[in-house]
């Protein structure tokens, strides 16, 4: 907690004046372009990596940056209960028209370790039912990596399902209608990216190659 109110206080010396009249014109709105998913993990900060400034990123933060499948008319494709994310998913599209979407995982993801732990049957004491429950969304993900033995073979299982699990989360994405709607027109983009921590490198999946790859590479054809 001390580094946290040193930072309110450096925030309100140093930072404040210059962000003053920005913040002043967000109060009046925001009209954000992006809908970013990321995990909840310290160490990944979409702001930090992405260098976005207040207002520029809709940001749904939660354990293992997933968005489980859409509930249509009270009957859940999923389970009914984890509106949350799909809130914010409706809510980024519907109300604020962002035009793309972006799901990121990453490296050394704990969620991914503790779905893996899981499915080897050393899920612990069941001390934590409603963390148990969500990565119950990660399932597909869990199966879907079997399927996809060519997608970055090099890394460690754990970093190997954290990537699957992007691509599979697109695939939940398709399913709001809201979404599906505007991929249908062209109003919005989805994009699997996946941030290596040890390298500080964000990645982006490349259906072309059906890799991850460094994201400057691929500037060019997400412009
Ligand atoms: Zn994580």
């Amino acid at each position: 907690m001390k580094k946290l109110l040193a930072g309110i206080r450096d925030f309100h010396e140093r930072v404040r004046p210059d962000y003053r009249e920005r913040f002043a014109h967000l109060a009046l709105g925001q009209s954000p372009d992006c809908l970013f998913v990321a995990c909840s993990d310290s160490r990944v900060v979409p702001n930090l990596f992405a260098s976005t400034d207040p207002g520029d990123l809709f940001v749904l933060r939660n354990v293992g940056n997933t968005v489980p499948p859409c509930i249509v008319h009270g009957r859940a494709r999923g389970d009914g209960l984890d509106a949350s994310a799909g809130a914010a998913v409706e809510f980024a599209t519907v109300g604020l028209g962002v035009r793309d979407i972006v799901v990121c995982g990453h490296s050394s993801c704990g969620a991914m370790q503790a779905v893996m732990a899981e499915a080897a049957g050393d899920g612990g004491q069941k001390a934590s039912p409603n963390l148990d429950r969500w990565l119950s969304h990660t399932r597909a993900s869990l199966q879907r990596l079997a399927r996809e033995p060519t997608l970055s073979p090099a890394l460690p299982a754990v970093d190997r399902l954290s990537q699957v699990h992007v691509l599979e989360q697109l695939e939940h994405l398709r399913t709001y209608p809201a979404v599906a709607e505007r991929l249908a027109d062209g109003r919005i983009r989805l994009s699997a990216w996946w941030f290596d921590l040890a390298n500080a490198e964000v990645l982006a999946y490349s259906a072309e190659t059906h890799a991850f790859l460094p994201l400057v590479e691929l500037m060019g054809e997400l412009e």
